[in-house]
């Protein structure tokens, strides 16, 4: 696997809180070769939520992970199950798709986030539920206004009643923070990831896919009528290839995702349960799901069992020198944000890879000139709903069916190349620097 990052932001993260609460379990390694009609690439909500939908019409369906199902993006977020999956602006969406593509990702991202709440309600999944909705924080007096003008728009857009929190209603709602205001769109949850991620791969278990860790796809080849999957110990032949790796991609499993994709680095800390009165004295004791109006934005929550995580983009490198930065600003800007908390010990901290595409919307669908591949990826870092649903869509896709829910068209428009090939992730640099100034 040629992957674009240093070996450092593959490795297993050492302190990630979910970990402590639900250790993963260890799928055996595949050995010997194996026939199977549909074979997934990665083992996340995009390949599980696939996995599940083929096992449940039947299909013969074997999930592979190069570590161990749920060891990426999907065992180590942040868990915020809401609206989101592109990074174009409504300005930029607008432009680029009519009224009815546009109303049809509006109606899938929600979809999504049912999706989810349907798979934990339907097979008694206990993620540590909380939060109504998500609220939107601004980090400015301006930046208040901007979201007050947007609210008939947040309206139109999701049939629903936005809330508006003034600032100075912030405190006794148990948001006291650095900042100016706040909006609440009564869509999403929040969830411990892991607990999600271990019933759903129990789920699809149960409904007959067979999972397997420690083992990479090393090629994909298309042999005849078939595919040939090769592992370190024995080769899957199968009818369908799913790709499920996201920012775990390589840039030759297969060939054809060179460079459609780039890898992004997000950080997060957990601290040890915070007391009722350190929660007083901050003004901060809602469980609300958080995220501010920064470009590059933090987002956070006050979990069940008084833990506080807090988020953001993480290192451009990854790198020894440049994790420990990252550790040192992520900590100054809680400390920035949440000052009476400068002394609340940081037990957890980790990273990991999410996945941004160049058209800024997702990718679901058959990969073109290769009959019976198919692919789902970057949502932008909010894969935990749109990622579990677009999986499930996928499937659909593999079984020749119509979707069972919304999905516009743009989606399966197979993602373009980015430039400047394995170093393409130097492009994030300016974008970086440039959205740090329209931060201030
Ligand atoms: C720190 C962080 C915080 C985030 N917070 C949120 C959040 O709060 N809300 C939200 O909606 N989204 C969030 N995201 C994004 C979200 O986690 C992802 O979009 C989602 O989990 C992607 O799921 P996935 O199954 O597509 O990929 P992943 O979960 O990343 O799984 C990909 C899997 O593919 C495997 N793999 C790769 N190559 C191979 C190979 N050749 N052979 C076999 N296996 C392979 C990897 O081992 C990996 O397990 C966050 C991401 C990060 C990193």
């Amino acid at each position: 696997m040629r992957r674009i990052y240093e070996p450092l932001a593959y490795d297993t993260p050492a302190n990630c809180w979910w970990r402590d609460t639900t250790p993963p379990a260890d799928q055996p390694q595949l050995d010997g070769d194996h026939r199977t009609e549909a074979v997934v690439i990665g083992g996340g909500f995009t390949g599980l939520n696939a996995a599940l939908a083929l096992a449940r019409s039947d299909v013969k369906v074997t999930v592979i992970d190069a570590e161990q199902p749920g060891w990426g993006a999907s065992g180590r977020n942040g868990g915020f199950c809401c609206l989101g999956g592109s990074k174009l602006g409504g300005g930029l969406m607008a432009r680029r798709f009519d009224q009815d593509q546009r109303s049809q990702w509006h109606k899938t991202e929600r979809a999504a986030v049912d999706h989810v709440d349907a798979l934990l309600s339907e097979n008694g999944i206990d993620a540590d539920r909380h939060s109504n909705g998500e609220t939107l924080l601004a980090h400015t007096p301006r930046a208040m206004r901007d979201m007050l003008a947007s609210t008939d728009e947040a309206k139109a857009t999701y049939g629903v009643t936005p809330e508006i929190i003034p600032a100075e209603q912030l405190r006794q709602r148990g948001l006291g923070g650095a900042f100016h205001g706040g909006v609440t769109l009564p869509i999403g949850f929040a969830l411990n990831p892991a607990k999600y991620h271990a019933g759903l791969a129990h789920t699809a278990q149960g409904q007959g896919a067979r999972l397997f860790g420690q083992t990479p796809a090393q090629s994909i080849t298309r042999t005849g009528r078939t595919w040939r999957v090769t592992t370190p110990s024995g080769v899957i032949t199968a009818d369908t290839v799913i790709l499920a790796t996201n920012g775990y991609s390589s840039e030759d499993v297969p060939d054809w995702l060179r460079a459609r994709y780039v890898p992004v680095q997000s950080s997060i800390i957990v601290t040890r349960p915070i007391t009722e009165g350190e929660q007083a004295r901050q003004g901060w004791t809602s469980l609300q799901m958080c995220y501010d109006s920064r470009i590059l934005l933090h987002y956070f929550r006050l979990m069940p069992d008084g833990r506080f995580l807090f988020g953001m983009r993480g290192g451009l490198r990854a790198t020894p020198r440049a994790e420990a930065a990252l550790s040192h600003k992520i900590r100054a800007d809680f400390h920035a944000l949440f000052p009476a908390w400068r002394d609340v010990e940081v037990t957890h901290d980790w990273s990991g890879l999410l996945c941004l595409m160049r058209r800024l919307t997702p990718f679901a669908g058959p990969v073109p000139d290769h009959p019976g591949l198919f692919a789902a990826m970057g949502y932008h870092g909010n894969g935990v709903a749109m990622g579990s649903y677009l999986g499930a869509r996928l499937a659909d896709a593999v079984l020749g069916r119509s979707p069972r829910g919304p999905v516009p068209a743009f989606i399966a428009a197979p993602p373009k190349r980015f430039p400047f090939g394995a170093s393409r992730r130097a492009l994030l640099a300016p974008a970086y620097t440039a959205a740090a100034l329209l931060d201030r």
